[in-house]
């Protein structure tokens, strides 16, 4: 463990690892939602939405990434079975059981917007406590507004797209 890593963070680092183990169980189970919803989506647009989709997948994969680095840095064991990402995530998961893009895209855009409100959360948290963990979180809040925007101006694009087809 990087001791004096460890040393310079001034908060309570257990109860901050904790905060990145639910919010690294988030970004796996916003991971399979994205990759499993450009698997079986269906509708107008659809070239589009698996593209945006794929790219989500693995900008979430690239966040489980910082923050299980940081966790170990820390000192923190990271969420080590599947059965844990239900139990402890802040976001929890939309089964995309309807296919039509529409609603794949509500479900992912409401997924973002919990993302959007944990990392900010966290943000709040770490800035003065921990500046390592606030850049790397601001660096993860940055895509999750960014996937949100993607997200819902495809929403808007494709009913742009139906109304005038009426
Ligand atoms: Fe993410
Ligand atoms: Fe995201
Ligand atoms: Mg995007």
């Amino acid at each position: 463990m990087a001791e004096i890593g460890r040393s310079i963070v001034k908060m309570n680092v257990d109860e901050l690892i904790n905060l990145l183990n639910k919010a690294l169980a988030d970004e796996w189970l916003a991971y399979y939602q994205y990759w499993i919803g450009a698997k079986v989506v269906k509708g107008p647009m659809k070239d589009a939405v698996i593209s945006e989709l794929d790219l989500h997948a693995t900008e979430e994969l690239t966040h489980a990434n910082l923050l299980v680095t940081r966790i170990v840095q820390l000192g923190g064991t990271p969420v080590l079975t599947p059965e844990d990402w239900l139990k402890i995530t802040n976001c929890g998961y939309d089964v995309p059981s309807d296919p039509y893009v529409e609603e794949i895209l509500n479900q992912n855009i409401k997924g973002e917007q919990c993302a959007i409100r944990t990392y900010s959360s966290l943000l709040d948290i770490t800035r003065e406590g921990d500046p390592v963990t606030y850049d790397i979180i601001l660096q993860i809040l940055a895509d999750e507004v960014e996937h949100e925007e993607d997200l819902v101006s495809l929403k808007e694009d494709m009913d742009l797209m139906l109304a005038r087809r009426k």
